[in-house]
């Protein structure tokens, strides 16, 4: 499914591409991979930490998660939140909250040999967009 030398991390987190693009460039260096799976919705973290999860949302990130790790060899699995959201318009600290509660609610479902790794995608007036780990 992937030749010799695709390496791949997973990425879940929100649409928006100042937070995507920011994760899959920090974790493609980290874990020294070539490439990012990428799942999204908008506002994801906001939606998984809801106390009525949508139960077709939670099996369709089961089955793109499982491909990442199966069929990519995927090991590392961030869980990002970030900041001016659209899709989860929270104040910060309830979104980091949401953040480490979604990368819970996924680390129950993955093996235990994937890491899990929450962070928030933070506006830095130096940096531009860039990770923070939670
Ligand atoms: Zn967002």
């Amino acid at each position: 499914m992937s030749q010799q030398g695709e390496t791949f991390f997973t990425s879940i987190g929100c649409m928006d591409g100042r937070s995507e693009c920011t994760v899959a460039k920090w974790g493609r260096k980290k874990f020294d991979v070539k490439f990012a799976d990428t799942i999204t919705e908008a506002g994801l973290v906001g939606l998984l930490s809801k106390s009525n999860t949508d139960r077709y949302l939670l099996e369709s990130l089961k089955k793109k998660i499982f491909i990442s790790i199966e069929k990519h060899h995927s090991k590392q699995v961030v869980v990002s939140g970030h900041q001016d959201c659209a899709g989860n318009p929270v104040e910060d600290e309830k979104h980091r909250q949401d953040t480490l509660k979604a990368a819970a609610i996924i680390k129950s479902f993955v093996p235990t040999n994937i890491e899990i790794i929450p962070v928030f995608v933070k506006r830095d007036l130096k940096q531009g967009w860039m990770v923070e780990k939670l």
